[in-house]
């Protein structure tokens, strides 16, 4: 009998989607990849390394070049101070840096956290590991996380609290209120906090970004997760790395070297590269990214669409209840067939399914997409 975890698993949202907007021709705002490719310098320097060799296995823990790298952004950003000879891991995308902390932090029985809507690796991964999670629904139109609500699910066994800031997909950037909730509520525990920040530079309105482990005493029980597809737009990289204090990352490295062992030296190289001198393009990708956001809001609200706010990442969600009577997934199916645009229910981020009255949107576009959606939105409600 296969693992019934993964077995159970429905065809993910992403890829029903997706395979229904090839289907109609539709425009893709459904799955979250920037159409446009990162810097030419890294790939530049990827594409020299990949001929000029070598090609064998680099360090588990990754190049040394690439961990400095990382540390020193860590450094200069948010001040956090990480020796990249063991509290810096690289992994293959934050996929496996989150995959790699679940099952070195929780093993069988042991419960973990999670903060739902959550992004679909978290779950399986940790119950493939053998641990129990407990959920907390967050909610719109505020999506808060609340003391009362995290210590109603924490008990004796919580290993671990995974949380996603920048959230994907609600868009929210916890504030310094709820990171401190965070810190009271572990602070004399031995709980681990799990911070997956693969969206840390894509934060909007000027608003500063705050790492969990930057707050007093959370340095020690903080594995920072970050990704170079999100900071770069080169999703199909796959570099990811985690940082933390060294009795945690020691265990996280013992994982990552039974899942993947490495990563590709060409890419880790071209992404020590981007670390170093190319963030400016980081900074002006949030600064479209926030065009986006505006456009595709202003043309949303105009709809009927109830807009949530959208603080940081390439999401913006959405209420449906004043165009429709359906549920999200019909809706974003019909949308897909009649008006030529692709979303994602958002009931697919939880696992009781609630609620299911709205929709996600990805602008990480270019702004042409974003108006044609807009245009065939206008022109199909127009008609019904
Ligand atoms: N965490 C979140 C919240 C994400 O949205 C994504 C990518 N969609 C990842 C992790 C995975 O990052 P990577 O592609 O580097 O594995």
């Amino acid at each position: 009998m296969p693992n019934p975890v993964f077995s159970s698993l429905p065809t993910s949202i992403f890829q029903h989607m997706t395979v229904l907007a090839l289907k109609h021709d539709a425009i893709n705002l459904g799955q979250g990849f920037p159409d446009q490719d990162g810097p030419i310098s890294l790939r530049e320097v990827a594409a020299r390394q990949l001929i000029d060799g070598p090609n064998q296995y680099p360090p588990s823990k990754g190049l040394l070049v690439l961990r400095q790298a990382v540390a020193a952004h860590g450094a200069k950003f948010y001040g956090l101070d990480y020796d990249p000879e063991d509290e810096v891991l690289i992994t293959s995308g934050g996929t496996e840096a989150i995959t790699g902390a679940l099952m070195a932090m929780a093993g069988v029985g042991d419960e973990v956290v999670m903060i739902e809507p959550t992004y679909d690796s978290y779950r399986p991964m940790a119950e493939a590991a053998g641990a129990v999670v407990k959920a907390i629904q967050l909610g719109p139109p505020h999506w808060r996380l609340t003391e009362q609500a995290l210590r109603a699910v924490i008990t004796p066994k919580t290993k671990a609290i995974l949380i996603n800031s920048p959230h994907n997909p609600a868009g929210r950037v916890f504030s310094r209120e709820e990171l401190d909730v965070l810190t009271r509520v572990v602070t004399g525990t031995n709980i681990v906090v799990i911070c997956d920040e693969v969206y840390e530079h894509l934060v909007f309105d000027g608003r500063a970004y705050i790492p969990l482990a930057s707050l007093q005493g959370m340095r020690e029980r903080v594995l920072r997760i970050g990704s170079a597809g999100k900071i770069f737009s080169l999703t199909g990289w796959k570099v990811g790395w985690v940082t933390g204090p060294r009795e945690l990352v020691s265990v996280v490295t013992k994982a990552h070297q039974f899942l993947t062992f490495t990563t590709s030296p060409a890419l880790q190289l071209g992404v020590a590269h981007g670390l170093t001198h190319e963030m400016d393009f980081t900074l002006a990708l949030t600064a479209r990214l926030q065009k986006n956001r505006d456009v595709l809001s202003a043309g949303l609200s105009k709809l009927g669409f109830e807009v949530q706010p959208c603080e940081g990442t390439y999401f913006l969600t959405a209420g449906i209840t004043k165009l429709t009577n359906e549920k999200d997934f019909a809706f974003c199916e019909r949308l897909i067939r009649e008006a030529g645009v692709a979303l994602i229910p958002l009931s697919s981020f939880f696992q009781s399914g609630t609620p299911d009255t709205f929709v996600r949107f990805a602008f990480c576009k270019q702004q042409y997409l974003i108006e044609q959606s807009l245009d065939r939105l206008n022109t199909y409600f127009a008609k019904t």
